[in-house]
C-alpha cells in the first residue's frame, strides 16, 4: 500500500530533494501535506504538481496562496496556518512518514509532534534534536516512532553501525564492538583561509559550498564549522554516545560521509556522491533500498581522498559546540539559539564572519545553564538566549 508523506519545509533544499525521490516512486508514496514559510509562488507550483490534501503557511500568506491556487483552479486543498497547522499535519492520522526539513528551532514542536504520534520521522532538522535531545529520543521510544537520520553524516553512521543499534539501551559508551564514530566534515568554503582572510569574508562567499547545495543557514554553519558542532551533538543523542567517542575528521572531497571504528581494528565507511537524495531515499525506504538518480561513485574519478584534523583556532564554533555538549542540559539550546541569531545577523551584514562565534560564546557565558527537563524550559531558554545574542550584536555594531 502507498505510504502517505508530510513534508515540513517543502520549499527548502531538503524539501525539494524529497519531492524528487517521491516523484520517482509515486507508486509507493503519496504527498499528503506540505508546508512553506516564504516562497509562496513555489509552494503553489508544488501544490499544483503534487496535489496534497493540506498545505501549511503563515497566516499572513494565506491570501497570496489562495489567489495563486485559484489561478490553477485548485480549491480542494485545505490551507492550515502557523505552528498549530504544522503540528496538525505532523500528527495527522492519515500520515505515515514525516520529513522534518524546517530549518532551525521553528521545527522543534512539529518534529516532536510527529514523534509523539509514532510516525516514521526522517530527521533533517538537526536543530530540533540539538535542543531537545533526551526528550525527543524518549518520546520516540515511548510512542514507537522511527527516528531516522537524514543528515548525510548520521545517515552514513547509521548505515555503518550494527543493525538495530538505535534500539540499544543508552549509557554513553559505544556498544556492540563499536569503538568510536568518525564524523567527517568538508571543512567548508574557507578551509584554507587564514584568520586574516576570514575577517572579511562575505555572506555570498560563505553560502558557496564547494560540494553541497544547501539552504543559507546551514551553508554559513558549514563555513564556520558550527554545522559540525551541531552534528556532533546530534550524533551523541542519536547514537547514545558521549562526545569523546565522536572524532571530527576533515575530508574535503565529501565522498566518505562518515565512519564507524570497531574494537577489532575495522573501520567502516559509507561513500557516495554528495547528493542528499541518497540519505533521504535510505531513510524513506529503510530497511529496504530504493533507486535514486544519484550516479554510482566512480572511484577512478575520485581517486584522491584526503583527511586532516579540524583547526579550532580558525573555527572555534566546533570547540564551543563540544563544550556545550560536555556541559549538557540547556547549553546546546543556548548555543543553537545564539548561532541562529548570529548567522542571520551575518547574512544581513550586521556582523562579520568571525563575530558569529564571538556572539555564541558570549551568549553561552551569559545565559544560565540548567536541566533541559521540559520543552517549556527549553523554549524559554531559547528565547532568552536569542535576546542576549541580539543585544551583543547591537553592542558589536555600535
Ligand atoms: P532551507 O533554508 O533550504 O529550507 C528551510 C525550509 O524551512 C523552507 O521550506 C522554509 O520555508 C521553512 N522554514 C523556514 N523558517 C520557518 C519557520 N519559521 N516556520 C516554518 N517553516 C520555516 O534549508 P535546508 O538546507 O533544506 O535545511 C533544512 C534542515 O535540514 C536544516 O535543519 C538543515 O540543517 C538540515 N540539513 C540540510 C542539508 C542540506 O543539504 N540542505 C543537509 C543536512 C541537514
Ligand atoms: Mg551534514
Amino acid at each position: 500500500m502507498s505510504q502517505s508523506v508530510c513534508i515540513l519545509g517543502v520549499t527548502g533544499s531538503i524539501g525539494r530533494s524529497t519531492l524528487k525521490i517521491l516523484q520517482q516512486h509515486s507508486d509507493q508514496y503519496s504527498v499528503f501535506a506540505v508546508t512553506g514559510f516564504s516562497r509562496i509562488k513555489e509552494l503553489s507550483e508544488i501544490c499544483k504538481q503534487y496535489r496534497p490534501k493540506c498545505v501549511v503557511v503563515p497566516s499572513d500568506k494565506v491570501d497570496e496562496l489562495q489567489q495563486l491556487l485559484a489561478i490553477h483552479h485548485i480549491f480542494d486543498i485545505e490551507i492550515l496556518t502557523d505552528e498549530a497547522g504544522l503540528i496538525t499535519v505532523s500528527e495527522h492520522p492519515d500520515v505515515d512518514v514525516v520529513m522534518a526539513a524546517i530549518v532551525g528551532a521553528a521545527g522543534l514542536l512539529p518534529t516532536l509532534a510527529a514523534v509523539k504520534a509514532g510516525k516514521r520521522v526522517l530527521l533533517a532538522n538537526k536543530e530540533a534534536l540539538v535542543m531537545s535531545g533526551d526528550i525527543m529520543l524518549q518520546a520516540a521510544k515511548d510512542h514507537h516512532a522511527l527516528l531516522l537520520p537524514v543528515d548525510s553524516e548520521h545517515n552514513a553512521i547509521f548505515q555503518c553501525l550494527p543493525q538495530n543499534y538505535l534500539q540499544i539501551q543508552p549509557n554513553g559508551e559505544p556498544q556492540l564492538g563499536v569503538k568510536q564514530v568518525l564524523l567527517t566534515a568538508s571543512g567548508g568554503p574557507f578551509l584554507n583561509f587564514s584568520l586574516e582572510q576570514l575577517k572579511t569574508v562575505t555572506p555570498a562567499q560563505a553560502c558557496k559550498h564547494p560540494n553541497w547545495s544547501m539552504g543559507q543557514k546551514i551553508s554559513v554553519d558549514s563555513a564556520t564549522l558550527m554545522n559540525k558542532g551541531l552534528e556532533l551533538i546530534e550524533a551523541c543523542h542519536l547514537f547514545s554516545i558521549k562526545e569523546q567517542f565522536v572524532t571530527v575528521v576533515v575530508h574535503p572531497q565529501s565522498i566518505i560521509h562518515s565512519m564507524v571504528q570497531y574494537v577489532d581494528g575495522s573501520t567502516l565507511a559509507q561513500m557516495g556522491n554528495p547528493d542528499m537524495c541518497t540519505p533521504i531515499a535510505h531513510a524513506l525506504a529503510w530497511p529496504e533500498r530504493i533507486q535514486t538518480h544519484v550516479p554510482p561513485l566512480d572511484l577512478f574519478v575520485h581517486s584522491q581522498l584526503d583527511f586532516q584534523a579540524p583547526d579550532i583556532t580558525r573555527f572555534p564554533s566546533l570547540k564551543l559546540a563540544r563544550h556545550a555538549m560536555q556541559a549538557g542540559g540547556l547549553a546546546p539550546s543556548i548555543l543553537n539559539a545564539a548561532n541562529e541569531i548570529a548567522v542571520s545577523a551575518f547574512l544581513q551584514q550586521k556582523i562579520a564572519f568571525l563575530e558569529i562565534s564571538q556572539v555564541v560564546e558570549h551568549t553561552l557565558n551569559h545565559v544560565q545553564n540548567g536541566l533541559a527537563d521540559s520543552i517549556d524550559t527549553i523554549l524559554q531558554t531559547d528565547q532568552l538566549a536569542r535576546q542576549v545574542a541580539s543585544q551583543r550584536i547591537t553592542q558589536l555594531g555600535s
